[in-house]
Parts: C-alpha cells; structure tokens; sequence
C-alpha cells in the first residue's frame, strides 16, 4: 500500500503555522490519519518549537505504596481486595525504608495507590511527608492522583481546597496525572462509575495548580473511548490549563489488557501509539512537555516517541522498585532503567538529555546531594 499526503494534514499544518490550536475536529484527523510521516514532521516541529533538542529524564523512586482499593474500574489488573492473598498495604516506615533503599541521589518520590480505606487518610499522609522533606529536601514529593486526592477530601469531609493546602503544607510538590483515562460521562460509566468524574479531575488540579502544586496529566486509551472523545480530552485539558497553569507534562497511557475485565480490547498498536503522542504534542499546545514514559509503551517506542513530538522518558525508578499497575496488566518493561542508559537512548536517537526533576529543575547528570544544594544549569532550548 502506497500511503498518499492526508490533505487534511495540509490544513491543520497551515493552521500551525498562523499559531492557532487545533479543533477537536483536528484532532481526530491526526488521530485517524494514514500519513504518520507527515505526522512525525509535524510533532517533531513543535517539540523544537517548546524544547529545542533537549530531552528530560529524572532520578526517581516509584512506589505502589497499597493495591488495597474497591473503585472497580474496569481495566485495572492491580487492585485487591484486603482480604486477598496478594494484598500489599506497606506501613508509613516500610515506605519511608523502601524509598532510601539504595541511597538518596534522586529528585523525586513518585507514589501512588488505591483506595485503601486504611491507608488513604491525612494521618498516614501527613506526618509520612513530612518525614520526607525533613531527611531529603532535594526530593520533590509526587504523589496521589486527583482520584485519591477526591477520596481523601469525602473521607475527611472536607472541601477540595482544605485538602490541597494541608497536603501543600507538609510538602506535597506534584499531583500525578493518573485517574484522568478518558474524561467522557459515557466512557466513564462504562468503564469506572465509582471513580471521580472528568469534571471534578480537572477541578482539583485547578485548586493544586492554585496552591503552589504542580502537576502532570494522562489518557489511558485504546478501551472502549472513540477517537473523538480522546480529541475531546486534549480540548478539555488545553482549556484547564488556560484557566489555572501548572501542568508540566501530559503523559499518553496505553492500555495492557493481561488479567483485567477489558482484556477483549487487546493491546494498542505500536502506530496507536506513535499517533497518540503526535496528537497530544499538537493539540496541548500550552503544555510543555509530552513525556514518553517507557514503563507503558516500552523502550524501543518511546525512543521512536521522541521523533514524534515526546521530549522526556520519565525516571529511572531504583533498583529496588516494584511498580505494580502496568506489570499486573502484562507490561514487559523491566522495573529499572539506570540514567546512563537514558543518556544513551536519548542521545542514539539525536537528542541531548537533560537531568530533571518533577517541576523540570535541572540538574548536572552528576550532581549528587552530597554536593549541596542541587546545581541548576542553563539549558539551550
Ligand atoms: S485504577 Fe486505581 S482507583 Fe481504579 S480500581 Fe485500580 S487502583 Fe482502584
């Protein structure tokens, strides 16, 4: 098959050029187009336009910290019950011990879970942040998604804002992008009735932003959502982020269908994919940063992510970390991917890497907390 110039990209490029955004409409064009090389063209030019050839990675710790959770969503192969076998639950000291396992030189703690009626509460939280801060100031706190976060606030009855400013105060420094999947009502009674809706998702990370936190977004796609709702998901997020800025990086999720109730979806193709990262670099046009995170799609895509308008590969994790969502669901992905190899990936594939953390600081490729406080360095963009 000869694949012909899609006309429908001629306008949408003629559309970047006079700098306008995209339509949703737009959207599903390149969502749907055949001409992935005028794609590739087109995102790769707008991934210069925001990050020159710079392309971030961080030194990183993941922790799952409990798969305890009743939410039920229909494509997670990671929740348990508590009474289940395989439940994990880590106490606040196990979590504190697992982070520092293998030393201190990383800049950010990225921790999630389910909806632990034991675990997800503000006195397990709090005082375990704090702890944080106190022994590794270089470390930013990321952690929760808005989907915990609106847990939190209807457990303890108290408003999105209260919330959001006690967690800021014990040193929250960046919400998760996860519990986003597809904004869609329909899509979302379908597939996670009991989990915040679209609406509220985008409201609480409205309030963060407003607090002082950063954050980052998702789409968890190839279920059950039609191309027009995924174009309609970059709308609404390019929309928040006008509203209430500080959305760092939108992170496109794809789905893994091992042992989970949408196992008939099967796994995205590897042109899905390539697709979706395009459209997200050209539709989230007030979005730094489109991170291609190798644990999802796995090293060799996300490497060919970055022609295709990606400028970041997420974190190393330690050495010792056990992430647990994406390797329930079937991801073949290892665990750990040490910064050197980062460095060679991204520079094998015609980019420079730069060291980061969670709010994109950078930092020396060598710089280690024993040297003090971190060393920032320009960056040519
Ligand atoms: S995706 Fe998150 S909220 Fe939904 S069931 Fe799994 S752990 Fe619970």
């Amino acid at each position: 098959m000869v694949v012909k110039c899609d006309p429908a990209l001629e306008a949408i490029e003629a559309k970047l050029e006079r700098g306008e955004s995209l339509s949703q409409a737009d959207g599903v064009a390149l969502l749907r187009t055949p001409d992935l090389h005028t794609l590739g063209r087109l995102a790769l030019a707008a991934k210069r336009r925001k990050s020159g050839d710079n392309v971030y990675y961080v030194l990183n710790r993941y922790i799952n910290s409990t798969n305890v959770c009743y939410a039920d969503c229909q494509f997670c192969s990671f929740s348990r019950s508590e009474k289940d076998a395989d439940a994990v639950r880590m106490s606040g000291d196990d979590v504190f011990a697992k982070a520092l396992e293998t030393g201190s030189n990383f800049n950010q703690l990225h921790i999630v879970g389910g909806h632990d009626p034991r675990q997800l509460s503000l006195d397990y939280w709090l005082p375990l942040m704090r702890r944080f801060k106190d022994a590794l100031p270089h470390v930013q706190l990321s952690l929760f998604t808005a989907a915990e976060i609106d847990y939190l606030a209807r457990r303890h009855r108290l408003s999105y804002d209260v919330i959001l400013g006690r967690l800021r105060e014990a040193g929250l420094d960046n919400i998760n992008g996860g519990g986003a999947e597809v904004f869609s009502e329909r899509y979302r009674k379908i597939v996670c009735p009991k989990k915040v809706d679209g609406a509220h998702w985008l409201e609480i990370h409205e309030v963060a932003h407003r607090h002082g936190i950063a954050s980052n977004a998702t789409m968890l796609y190839g279920t059950v959502e039609t191309l027009e709702e995924r174009a309609e998901h970059f709308v609404l997020l390019r929309e928040s982020q006008q509203r209430s800025p500080g959305y760092n990086a939108f992170i496109p999720l794809a789905f893994h269908p091992d042992g989970n109730a949408l196992n008939d979806c099967g796994p995205t193709s590897g042109l899905d994919d390539l697709r979706m990262f395009a459209t997200a670099r050209l539709m989230l046009d007030n979005f730094d940063h489109i991170k291609a995170y190798w644990m999802i799609q796995g090293l060799k895509i996300c490497q060919v992510a970055l022609h295709f308008g990606a400028d970041d590969m997420d974190g190393t994790h330690g050495s010792t970390d056990e992430e647990r969502i994406y390797h329930s669901a079937g991801t073949d992905s290892g665990q750990y991917v040490d910064d050197r190899e980062f460095r060679r990936l991204i520079t094998a594939s015609g980019f420079v890497p730069v060291r980061r953390n969670s709010t994109y600081d950078v930092f020396a490729a060598d710089w280690k907390p024993e040297d003090g406080m971190p060393q920032r360095v320009a960056v040519a963009v």
